[in-house]
């Protein structure tokens, strides 16, 4: 036996008893004749104590030897502390040592295994399994299983059976580079791991499973924008004869579960906007609404003067920043600069203070009078004490702009409380999007997506236009699901593809399958997934994801812990029938 408890549970009611222990040396305090240790494990830390003239010398030289982090088992008796600690759970008693084993030694670890380590973030990556051992980040997997065993309960309640897809499937379009898996029985083809079990799920529903889950890594080949990890996790799900509203109460349902069993946070109905509400209202189709500062259009009152720059603009749009009429030039100096940068990208900003006496003074004062400035405050709403701030130009560039700066602005202000949640569904999305670049459209969420009824015909004439029977929960800022109502029938299927640019071939080679079954008695159909790692992030009051995964990916992809990706040998190779053509 290795252990007749735990290290985190023995109180003094266990005083005079003979117990086992095992665990990491945490620390050790040598005073000569007394030595004291600290043993850890998951579960909490026993304070050990060696006594020369209770145990005996040769047990007090063994301790003597115990480095940081060696694994021991000791035998011994729990005893009362002469100076208690309440600070944690067992500081009232201690383990008076009578035989102590070295499990196994370990070499000095490269940083301490402390709340506050002094490894940095690449040290603690390359030896993650012994950062797991720090408290942060083994009490955020805690909290992980814990999430996702409240949605397994919940999910399961509701009727909701959890099925496992496969991950070596043909390309799902989710708007990503797929990974790609050679075959070696199939020479020269592909497997593709899935960016999510989409088509999976919906066959399912065709099958007649009525109510999907999965709890479900996937895989999306990106550039790894901050915070994103090329596997993630998915609460994936989906329903057969359903409507929007059907599925958006299921899951503010499963959203309130959530914050009020791992939060203790209770809130009523969740607010609904519309995709084009909330880039009017915040720049931004994810919108943090746990502080105002919303967009205040400035057109009509501040174009059609002498300032050129505003008139030549297609938006011209404020926020109101609450107290920060006092900042000085500065601090004002620093903002502009702040919103010049090339990951914001605005031309400049132009501000008016609202002061507390009641007058404006603006940057702009040689156009714009205290009556015209006046009107900025009404339209963003500003009150005496406020700053406004003012961006203008293109109109989408420009409210991602100001999106960018409302979003700084905020965490500056700490308006951001991570204990505070305010959840929305946006909804009405559109169908599809430009892309800038090659000038087509494409799935704004994914091929898969209904249009809503009645819009099909302006898929011809305004393609922009039609909106979609989709909808994201986005919680203080972060979208942390999405879905859709689904084609279910397979000529809508087919001019959906149409228009998203395949040829009917192409449509056939890559989704036959899907519109196949649609053709043996596909149900009304759709769900949505929830990102899980950012969904535990932002319920444990952070919103880097990667200290919610035991094993995450850095910025280029890698682990660099096991040194992946690697080469493989040319044996392997071979097999694959896979040449490699490198250009070092
Ligand atoms: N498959 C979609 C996604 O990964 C979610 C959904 O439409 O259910 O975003």
């Amino acid at each position: 036996m290795y252990r007749s408890h735990s290290c985190g549970e023995l109180r003094a009611s266990n005083n005079n008893q003979e117990v086992v222990l095992s665990g990491w040396v945490q620390k050790v305090r040598d005073k000569g004749f007394v030595i004291w240790a600290d043993l850890r494990d998951r579960y909490g830390i026993t304070q050990l104590i060696f006594d020369e003239e209770r145990t005996s010398k040769e047990l007090l030289e063994q301790a003597r030897s115990l480095g940081r982090e060696f694994v021991i088992q000791i035998k011994g008796t729990v005893i009362e502390r002469s100076s208690k600690n309440p600070n944690i759970a067992t500081g009232d008693i201690e383990v008076l040592v009578k035989e102590l084993k070295v499990l196994n030694k370990a070499l000095v670890p490269p940083f301490t295994i402390e709340d506050k380590t002094d490894g940095g973030e690449d040290l603690r990556m390359k030896y993650r399994y012994l950062d797991i051992r720090r408290n942060p980040v083994k009490n955020n997997l805690i909290f992980r299983h814990k999430v996702a065993m409240e949605v397994r309960k919940f999910l399961s309640d509701e009727g909701f059976i959890e099925v496992e897809t496969p991950y070596l499937i043909k390309s799902t379009p989710e708007g990503a580079r797929d990974f790609v898996v050679p075959s070696r029985m199939n020479e020269g083809q592909f497997y593709a791991l899935p960016q999510s079990p989409q088509t999976f799920k919906q066959l399912l529903m065709v099958g007649g499973m009525d109510k999907y889950f999965q709890i479900v890594k996937c895989f999306r080949d990106e550039d790894l924008r901050a915070d994103r990890q090329p596997e993630f996790t998915q609460i994936d799900c989906e329903m057969a004869f359903v409507e929007q509203e059907d599925i958006l109460n299921v899951f503010e349902k499963l959203t309130k579960y959530l914050l009020k069993e791992v939060k203790g946070f209770e809130i009523e109905r969740f607010p609904r906007m519309t995709y084009d509400e909330a880039m009017r209202t915040y720049g931004n189709d994810k919108p943090d609404i746990r502080f105002g500062m919303e967009f205040g259009e400035l057109n009509e009152v501040a174009q059609h003067k002498e300032f050129g720059v505003f008139n030549d603009a297609e938006l011209v749009v404020g926020i109101a920043v609450p107290g920060a009429a006092t900042y000085t030039r500065k601090e004002i100096d620093a903002l502009i600069d702040w919103v010049r940068r090339p990951q914001v990208g605005a031309k400049g900003m132009v501000y008016a203070k609202y002061n507390e006496d009641g007058s404006f003074k603006s940057s702009v004062d040689k156009f714009y009078d205290q009556e015209d400035l006046a009107k900025w405050a009404a339209a963003t709403g500003a009150k005496p004490g406020d700053l406004i701030c003012v961006l203008s130009g293109d109109a989408n560039k420009t409210r991602s702009q100001l999106s960018a700066l409302r979003m700084e602005l905020a965490e500056r202000l700490g308006l951001r409380n991570p204990e505070e949640f305010a959840p929305l569904w946006v909804i009405d999305f559109p169908l599809l999007e430009l892309d800038e670049e090659t000038g087509h459209y494409h799935a704004m969420h994914h091929p898969f997506t209904s249009p809503k009824p009645g819009q099909l015909e302006l898929l011809d004439s305004d393609p922009g236009a039609v909106k979609a029977n989709a909808y994201d929960l986005v919680l203080n800022g972060n979208e942390i699901g999405g879905g859709s109502i689904r084609i279910h029938d397979k000529d809508m299927q087919a001019t959906m593809f149409k228009h998203l640019g395949f040829t009917p071939e192409e449509a056939k080679a890559q989704f036959g399958f899907l519109m196949d079954a649609f053709q043996y008695g596909a149900p009304p159909h759709g769900g949505l997934a929830f990102g899980l790692d950012r969904l535990v992030a932002i319920l444990g009051g952070q919103e880097t994801i990667r200290d919610f995964i035991a094993f995450p990916k850095n910025n280029s992809g890698r682990d660099v812990m096991i040194d992946a990706p690697a080469k493989i040998d040319n044996e392997q190779l071979k097999e694959l029938h896979l040449k490699l053509d490198l250009k070092a």
